[in-house]
C-alpha cells in the first residue's frame, strides 16, 4: 500500500510535511465504513471525550433552544456571554412572546445575524405559547414548526435536554470531521446526517456528535488540524492533514 513518508507516532514533527501535497488515491481495499474501523473510531473518541456535554449554558429546554438558535455562525463562548443577561431580562417564553423582536436586538447583537435571530427567538416563543402551552415540544416534528428551528437545533434540544436520539447534530465541526474521516461524501448537512445515521449505532448518536464537536474545537481545526496530537491519526486519511503516518486520500476533503 503506498504511503506518505511515515513519521513516528506521538511526536510532533519539527516541520510538519504538507501531507496533502503527497495525496494519493485511496486503495481499492480500503473501506472507510467498515464496521471495525467505525468501532475503533468510536472507542478512541470515547476514550478522549468520555463524558461529552453540550457546551451551551442552559437550565431548561427553552434556554437550550434559544442558545442553539443564537449559536448559528457564532461561537458557543460568545453565546454563553450573551444568554445570562437575556434570560435574566426575559426568563420564559411568555416574556419573549409579548415583546417585539427589535427589543432583544441589542442583547444579542454580538452573536451576529441578530435581526434574523431576534425574529426567530420571538417567533419561537410565540409558537411555544400558542401551540404548546408554554413548553418546548419533545418531538422532531413539533420542534420543526418553531420559527428558526431546523434539524440541527431540534437534534441538539432532543439529544441534550430530552435524551432522545432522533438524529445526529450536524454543525460546522461535525460537517468537517465526518468528511475528513470519510464517514460521508455528502456536502449538505441533511445528507450528512442521513449518512451518519446509517453508520453510527443509534445509541451513540448523541455522544458521537458532541465528541466530534469537541474534537473539532480542540484538535481537528478547520485550518491546520493538529494531527500530530490526534488520537484518531492513523485512522484518518484526510487530504488536508498536517502530519501523517498513513496514506493520504485526495478525496477525503473537509
Ligand atoms: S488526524 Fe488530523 S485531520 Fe484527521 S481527525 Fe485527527 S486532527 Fe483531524
Amino acid at each position: 500500500m503506498p504511503a506518505t513518508k511515515a513519521k513516528p507516532a506521538g511526536k510532533r514533527s519539527a516541520k510538519p510535511a504538507p501531507a496533502s501535497s503527497k495525496a494519493i488515491a485511496a486503495p481499492k481495499s480500503y473501506k472507510p465504513l467498515d464496521q471495525e474501523r467505525i468501532k475503533e473510531l468510536l472507542k478512541r473518541l470515547n476514550a478522549a471525550y468520555p463524558d461529552p456535554k453540550c457546551a451551551l449554558t442552559h437550565r431548561n429546554a427553552w434556554e437550550l433552544t434559544v442558545a442553539t438558535i443564537l449559536s448559528a455562525q457564532c461561537t458557543d463562548v460568545r453565546v454563553n456571554m450573551v444568554t445570562p443577561e437575556l434570560f435574566a431580562k426575559y426568563p420564559t417564553p411568555a416574556d419573549l412572546a409579548r415583546i417585539e423582536p427589535e427589543m432583544i436586538e441589542p442583547d444579542i447583537r454580538t452573536t451576529g445575524f441578530f435581526r434574523n435571530k431576534s425574529k426567530s427567538i420571538v417567533g419561537a416563543a410565540r409558537k411555544v405559547m400558542s401551540d404548546f402551552k408554554g413548553k418546548v415540544p419533545d418531538t422532531m416534528e413539533e420542534l420543526l414548526t418553531l420559527p428558526g428551528v431546523a434539524r440541527k437545533t431540534a437534534n441538539v434540544v432532543l439529544g441534550s435536554w430530552f435524551g432522545k436520539a432522533v438524529g445526529v447534530v450536524v454543525d460546522t465541526h461535525v460537517y468537517r470531521l465526518s468528511r475528513r474521516l470519510e464517514l460521508t461524501k455528502s456536502d449538505s448537512p441533511v445528507n450528512i446526517e442521513q449518512d451518519l445515521m446509517k453508520v453510527i449505532p443509534q445509541e451513540k448518536w448523541i455522544d458521537f456528535s458532541h465528541q466530534l464537536i469537541w474534537h473539532g474545537r480542540k484538535i481537528c481545526f478547520a485550518r491546520k488540524p493538529d494531527c500530530a496530537e490526534c488520537p484518531l491519526e492513523n485512522l484518518c486519511h484526510a487530504a488536508d492533514k498536517t502530519w501523517s503516518t498513513v496514506p493520504i486520500h485526495k478525496t477525503a476533503k473537509p
